[in-house]
């Protein structure tokens, strides 16, 4: 990873900021999902949420091979990713002091269009991992036809940075008598009971991956 940029240098609040491969890595396998955003052919901004996975300092995004997203970014123009880990509500005393705990990333550069087989397969292969791990291993592979329908770029992560709140509200000090409550509520990402899709033989339950999905992130 490159150190750090002039499009990454943290101007506000660089206490919180980290261009530590390691700090980067962790919040993007964190997250579900992350956001691109790019300029269209109009000129105008786009920002798209999509599925990720990261392969060391690669991440991988795919999708339809008529996603108006993936064929601009295939031309290689200049994309910008964000990724969030939202972990709580911050109160504060007041609103100007309220806020949220965080870990987020930004990545610049472009992205490449993967046409290597090996390459497709792995990135395919990383994305349903970071989705369920172990899930790939029980379904079918991908059709040549389904693989046909797909396209995966690959956006390297060597202008990042990543950003981390953590803890307490910095209330005013002029407010620390105030009556009202002030403290975090913790987010996170919590499973619900699984829904088996309609007609799904009763006798066939959840697999190793989905109760493993669901015990982890309880
Ligand atoms: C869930 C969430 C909620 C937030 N809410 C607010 C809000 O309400 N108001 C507000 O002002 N800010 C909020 N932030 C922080 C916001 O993302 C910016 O960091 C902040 O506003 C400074 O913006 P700037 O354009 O001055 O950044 P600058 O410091 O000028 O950005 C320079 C560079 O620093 C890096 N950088 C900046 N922010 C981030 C980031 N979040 N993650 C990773 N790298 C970063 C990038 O490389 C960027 O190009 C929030 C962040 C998150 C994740």
């Amino acid at each position: 990873m490159d150190p750090v940029s002039d499009r990454t240098r943290l101007r506000r609040e660089p206490e919180r900021g980290s261009h530590d491969s390691a700090v980067i890595r962790a919040v993007i396998d964190a997250a579900p999902i992350c956001h691109l955003g790019y300029v269209d052919r109009d000129g105008r901004p786009v920002v798209i949420p999509t599925i990720h996975a990261r392969v060391g300092d690669t991440l991988y995004v795919h999708g339809s091979v008529a996603s108006r997203t993936l064929r601009r970014l295939a031309e290689g123009i200049d994309v910008c990713v964000t990724i969030t880990n939202l972990d709580g509500i911050v109160l504060a005393r007041s609103a100007f002091w309220s806020s949220m705990n965080y870990r987020s990333v930004m990545i610049f550069g472009t992205a490449r269009e993967v046409t290597d087989p090996a390459e497709i397969d792995l990135a395919l292969d990383a994305i349903v991992e970071h989705t369920v791990p172990g899930r790939g291993a029980e379904l079918r592979r991908s059709t040549p036809a389904e693989l046909r329908q797909t396209k995966v770029l690959a956006v390297p992560i060597d202008e990042a940075s990543a950003k981390i709140r953590a803890g307490d509200p910095n209330d005013d000090p002029a407010d620390l008598d105030s009556p009202v409550w002030a403290g975090v509520v913790p987010l996170a990402l919590r499973p619900g009971e699984p829904i088996p899709v309609a007609g799904l033989d009763p006798s066939i339950g959840p697999s190793p991956s989905v109760e493993a999905l669901i015990a982890d992130l309880r």
